[in-house]
């Protein structure tokens, strides 16, 4: 590969990588993970620079993974002593391709689907930038095998410049982005090795996933400094199951779930909005009652989980203001209930008996501590549910832990448990008082407007991206006592959720997004803008990777 590939300018370089990245099916979840690391380390070997130093190039594999993922870890070691580092990192797995629908067989054909947009009336901007040529279609074209070329490319370079170097490159290669991070999240052993090891210092991370123009005709280039967190904030609802003959009686969880979901979906007012950023609101992800088969009883139990992305506010502020919704609508539920059953009592002159609507509203947390202080083995529970539902998806054993310990309060009553479940993606940003990171954001600025007034390309700097990245696993915003508050409201963690926090917390490690640009990302007509991506940002990132070097050299 090398031989074809030192033929060729770098963008062509990419060009080429990007088509054979995006050849090789590995989407999320198949063995194809695996296969494309070893394919990226088959081509790289072949660099003069691994040729010389090929310990400096090595793959490592997931622990406990049931489909083979790796990472792959490339060095280049500056020829002046330092342990200042930066990482570039890429994911390499893709979402599935039933997208593509009649035209699956060509999803991993960029050449292929070039043609086939040309002609193709059904969206005339995908048919126009299909006839520019300036487009590469593909699974995978943006989101983001282009990315992970830009860095093999650069590695490339480096490799063969190494006098330019004043401080050495790691690049991780990683899958298992696209579901729930476990690539990036085992490669954290390695970091923590080679930072003890071998003494690495890393300056900072440069994730090349794709950015998008965020709205019509969007002339941006957007560089982000950091990456929106997320929660999956969980309700498991127990109302007053009733046969319909006695509807008046009931309380339906799933009534109570319809009405938080309208209190929380999509609701602007739950989140703070920050200047020039793109802040979403929750989205129901998840709404189900537990029922199985069809009867004429009211259901028990209802099920609902929120996409919860986490910008400036604390895990703990978010269940706190997500209670507050759920006891505003457990009152108006209870209110509304009891009017019901009186007019029901008035018109059918029925004798009233003495019920009550109340819904009690508790984080997981606090249900804990009830249920302790009543001698309750809450531990020995957890245990058993744990046992029985081995090999079960996260959320579903978060639930069943919860309901576990709502059927072991001997006062069983009408109660909304709330808790959160896999997964958490931290969130983190440049602080303002943190020399360090401000330090980062002045470089960044300045190499950002140089290459801007190079090029006449219109960047603009913000702080989240707004999709869910890989970054989130390198450092931790949350303080000791935030990440505190929130593990105890997250069932099992070290269980469901095995993530590292401690060791994120001490590599610390911030992540910028200078992302591949194009567009329609998990869309059939997903592409890659080359003249940009291929031609701008690899110089884009060297420029930085330079500046990041000669600030940090002492
Ligand atoms: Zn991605």
């Amino acid at each position: 590969m090398h031989q074809q590939l030192s033929q060729l300018p770098i963008e062509h370089q990419i060009e080429k990588l990007t088509i054979s990245l995006v050849n090789i099916n590995s989407i999320n979840g198949t063995a194809g993970e695996g296969k494309i690391i070893e394919f990226v380390y088959d081509t790289m070997q072949t660099f003069p620079y691994y040729q010389k130093n090929p310990s400096l190039l090595w793959t490592t594999d997931v622990k406990n993974d049931p489909i083979g993922r790796k990472n792959l870890f490339a060095c280049v070691k500056s020829p002046k002593e330092t342990t200042k580092t930066i990482i570039y990192h890429s994911h390499l797995d893709t979402v599935d391709i039933e997208d593509y629908g009649n035209s699956k067989e060509y999803a991993l054909s960029p050449q292929h689907l070039e043609e086939f947009f040309k002609t193709y009336n059904g969206n005339k901007d995908v048919q126009k930038d299909a006839l520019s040529g300036d487009w590469m279609f593909g699974r995978g074209a943006v989101d983001m095998k282009s990315g992970a070329a830009v860095h093999i490319a650069n590695i490339l370079y480096f490799s063969n410049h190494l006098e330019e170097l004043d401080g050495n490159l790691l690049l991780i290669l990683n899958g298992g982005e696209e579901s729930e991070h476990d690539g990036i999240i085992d490669a954290l052993d390695e970091l923590s090795r080679l930072k003890i090891e071998e003494n690495l210092d890393f300056l900072m991370a440069i994730n090349t996933d794709f950015t998008t123009p965020l709205y019509r005709n969007d002339p941006h280039r957007y560089i982000y400094t950091g990456v929106a967190g997320k929660l999956l904030p969980s309700f498991h609802i127990y109302g007053r199951e009733v046969h319909v003959g006695d509807t008046l009686s009931g309380i339906d969880p799933n009534y109570i779930a319809a009405k938080i979901t309208e209190r929380i979906h999509n609701n602007f007012e739950l989140t703070k909005q920050i200047e020039g950023e793109t802040i979403l609101p929750p989205t129901c992800l998840h709404q189900r009652d537990t029922k199985e088969t069809y009867t004429v009883q009211t259901a028990s139990a209802s099920h609902i989980y929120f996409n919860y992305f986490l910008y400036e506010e604390t895990p703990n502020q978010v269940i706190n203001k997500l209670k507050t919704v759920t006891q505003q609508v457990c009152l108006e539920a209870e209110q509304y209930l009891q009017q019901q059953y009186e007019k029901y009592v008035e018109f059918s002159k029925v004798p009233k008996s003495d019920l009550s609507w109340h819904l009690e509203v508790v984080t997981y947390h606090e249900f804990i501590a009830y249920l302790n202080q009543k001698g309750i083995n809450t531990e020995l529970i957890i245990k058993e549910v744990l046992e029985k539902n081995v090999g079960q998806e996260s959320r579903h054993q978060a639930f069943a832990i919860v309901n576990a310990l709502q059927k072991a309060d001997p006062e069983y009553r009408p109660r909304v448990i709330l808790f959160f479940a896999p997964p958490f993606l931290p969130h983190n940003y440049f602080k303002e008082n943190v020399e360090r990171d401000q330090l980062l954001k002045q470089t960044i600025t300045k190499v950002v407007d140089e290459v801007a007034s190079e090029t006449g390309e219109q960047f603009e700097v913000k702080r989240f991206f707004p999709y869910l990245a890989d970054g989130s696993f390198l450092s931790i915003h949350a303080t000791e006592k935030e990440l505190y508050e929130l593990l105890g409201n997250f069932p099992e963690w070290e269980t469901l959720y095995p993530v590292p926090f401690e060791r994120i917390r001490a590599l610390n490690i911030p992540s910028v997004t200078m992302g591949v640009y194009g567009k329609d990302g998990h869309k059939w007509t997903e592409r890659v803008f080359k003249p940009y991506s291929f031609g701008i940002l690899p110089s884009l990132i060297r420029k930085t990777t330079n500046e990041l070097f000669k600030v940090h050299h002492h």
